[in-house]
Formats: structure tokens, sequence, C-alpha cells
């Protein structure tokens, strides 16, 4: 079956056209192509699909089995669902809590249904992997009617943290838990027999998360609400006591909407360092001796740990520490300050495997470390293509 993968942006659009077979038996590329600074979506699908057809990917645009949308958040609505109006519906109920990511999914959504009648389309949404968080660790405590609202813990990076878990079981040599991985947004989380496998997943980029993991299920996570939560991000505030508001409000004489504009938009690495939102720009300047640009980094270490040990009780233990997304794979220097001083909880990075690793997969504890340190190239794409043929089969 093809299936195509739209990546909507608020001004960009990518794709990429997956051959896929039952089981995993054929998961190949066949075209990947993207637009930036989009103005007109629709003028944009259409010329992506005739791209499609010209460069001879596919007879007819109605060869495409299936859209597949890896939507954010929706409201009242969550898992790997058909792309229909009660999730553009979803998506809409939301705008204001995802702005630069609700509006063009809904729109893209509603495009390609016009666009390509007889093709399936499913909505993956990045909260999906979050269902089954007990909800003392989902629910904020808020008045009632707030709660009511839809303001709880949702979590996002759904389709990276449950690739992580599902390689890292294979890895670790734990097939049924990966297999129970595979099927878990259509069967739910089934018993595994024998010791439970406990990771700890660090989504680090230019949005970050950490993740606990039990049995490849999630237990919890550091986003919340909205992606304006957890570790500092690129320009993203990350965790921020909600008297803050009120008070630079009042006290710096801001508007409402200045002052959501500097804390999505002026905050995280770029308001600490100074320098840039790119941690390569960040790492340089701190080289130099920089000292905003070395707190930044710091900071994102610290709240990783901080995030990180926060699943250590329920967990009961760890098994494995991963690292995934452009800094969680290419910075050497980001990872050995998360993984120091944890020899007492019997994880111990190996110096020379870790810095030899970039954007590969990778095992970078030592060998007698009890803990394994990997190293899991983040696939979301590929998630989101074997989530559609599952769906559509
Ligand atoms: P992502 O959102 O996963 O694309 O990650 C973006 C972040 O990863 C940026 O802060 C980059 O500085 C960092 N990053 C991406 N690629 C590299 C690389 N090859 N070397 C170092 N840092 C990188």
């Amino acid at each position: 079956m093809l299936i195509l993968i739209a990546n909507l942006g608020s001004t960009s659009f990518k794709y990429r056209l997956y051959r896929m077979a039952a089981a995993g038996a054929d998961e190949t590329v066949l075209a990947s192509g993207g637009f930036e600074r989009v103005t007109d979506y629709a003028g944009t699908i259409d010329q992506a699909l005739a791209d499609l057809v010209a460069q001879g990917h596919l007879e007819s645009i109605d060869d495409i089995d299936a859209v597949g949308f890896k939507t954010v958040l929706g409201r009242n609505l969550s898992g790997c669902v058909e792309a229909d109006e009660r999730v553009i519906e979803a998506l809409e109920g939301f705008r204001e809590v995802a702005p630069a990511h609700n509006p063009p999914y809904a729109e893209g959504i509603r495009l390609f249904g016009k666009t390509l009648p007889k093709a399936r389309l499913v909505a993956l949404f990045e909260t999906a992997f979050y269902q089954w968080v007990p909800e003392a660790a989902s629910r904020y405590a808020v008045p009632r009617a707030w709660h009511e609202a839809g303001i709880q813990r949702y979590g996002f990076h759904g389709a990276s943290h449950k690739y992580v878990a599902e390689r890292s079981a294979e890895m670790m040599g734990r097939d049924a838990v990966a297999e129970m991985v595979r099927g878990l947004y259509q069967n739910g989380p089934r018993p595994v027999a024998g010791e439970p496998l406990r990771v700890v997943s660090f989504h680090l980029g230019g949005s970050s998360s950490v993740t606990g993991i039990r049995n490849g299920v999630a237990i919890g996570t550091s986003m919340g609400f909205s992606p304006q939560s957890g570790l500092p991000q690129n320009n993203r505030v990350g965790d921020l006591d909600s008297g803050a508001l009120p008070f630079a409000i009042k006290t710096l004489g801001l508007t409402l909407e200045e002052a959501e504009k500097q804390l999505t938009r002026e905050a995280g690495l770029l308001g600490v360092s100074g320098v840039s939102n790119d941690v390569r720009d960040i790492g340089d300047a701190a080289a130099e001796g920089n000292k905003d640009a070395q707190l930044a980094l710091e900071m994102l270490a610290d709240s990783a740990r901080r995030w990180a040990s926060s699943f250590l009780f329920d967990l009961g233990g760890i098994d494995a520490l991963v690292f995934t997304a452009g800094i969680g794979e290419n910075r050497d220097d980001l990872r050995a300050a998360i993984c120091r001083d944890l020899e007492g909880f019997g994880a111990e990075l190996d110096p020379e495997k870790n810095s030899a690793c970039r954007g590969k997969e990778a095992v970078i504890s030592t060998d007698a470390s009890q803990v394994k340190i990997l190293v899991i190239p983040a696939n979301e794409e590929l998630v989101l293509a074997r989530e559609v043929a599952r769906k559509i089969s």
C-alpha cells in the first residue's frame, strides 16, 4: 500500500511517500519533499502530488491509499483515528493551545479529503502515547471547571517516545515488550511475562521532553497541557510557576499577548543564553566562555535529570536511558552532563562510545553498566506510516 505522510507546519509542508506491506515486510520511502514559506496550502498540496506523478512515483494521485497526519493535540480526542470532521473539530477546539500546528492540520485534512476522496485519512495524535498515564499523574490541581475545560497534562512527542519504547525493547532483547508496543494503539496495553522493562526516554531537540515508560507504556512525561511546558525549549519557556505570569504582566506592564509572545518565542534556551535558539550556536558560545550560554546548557541538562529522576519511584528502577532527536542523537556533551554521577544507580556512560556516537543507533554505556544507555535516532514518520498501515489493514 502507498501511504503519504503529510507534515504541516505553520508555514511549511513536508511529505514522505512510503510503500508499506503488512507486518513490516516492506517499509520503503519512495519519495520525499517539502515546501517552505507556504501561504496557499491547497496549491502546495496539488503541486506536491503533481511532482510525485511527474517523477514517476505514482501513475495517478489516486494510487495513494492513505494519508497520515501527525496531529499534535485535540480537544476530547486522542489516539490513532480516522481523520474526519471529528478530528478537525478537536483540533479547532484547541487551536489556542497549539497555534502553529492545529490550524494547518485542520486545513490540510480538509484539503486532502477533497483532493484524494478515495484515500483513507488517518490522524495520529502526539498525545496518543499518554492515554494510559494514571490520572494522578495527568491531572492538574486546578478548579474542577478548569479540568472540565480540558486543562490537564497531555504530553507530546508521542510518536518519538513510542518508537523509543519499541526499539529499546528490541535492543534489550525484550521482543514480547516490543511486540506489545507495536499493537498498543489497536489493542491497548497487554500484560507481558517477565520482569518489567523500565525505560526513561529523552527526546531532546528544538522541543524536548522526558518520558517514563514501563513495559512499553508511558507512566508520565515532562510536557503538560501545552508544548510550553517541561524542559526549557529552544525559544519556549518550559515549566514556569503560574504565579509568574500575572506578576510579570503587572510589574513589567505587559499585555497578556505580549507576555505570551515573550514566553513562547523569546524564552527557553534563547532567552537564557541571549545567543540563539540552536544548541550548536549556544555550544560554540559556551566553549568561548560565554557564561549565559553555559548556563542555558546546564539548565537543559539539569531539567532533563530532574524529570528523569521524577519517574524513579514509580518505575522502581531503570533498565535503560535512551537519547533521541537532534540534541539527544548528536550532542555527546549534553548526554555526558545528563548521565554524570549515576554510577550509584548502576548507569555508567562509556566516554569513548559516547563521543564516537553522532546521529546513529548505539549502546553508549560501559559493558559492565547495569543500566543500558542507548542512542536511538528518531523516526517519527516511520512510526506514523506503520500506524496508518495497521489502521487501514
Ligand atoms: P530537532 O528538533 O530534533 O531537529 O533538533 C534540533 C536541535 O538539535 C537544535 O538545537 C540543534 O542544535 C540540534 N542538532 C541537530 N543536528 C545536530 C548536529 N548534527 N549536531 C549537533 N546538534 C544538532
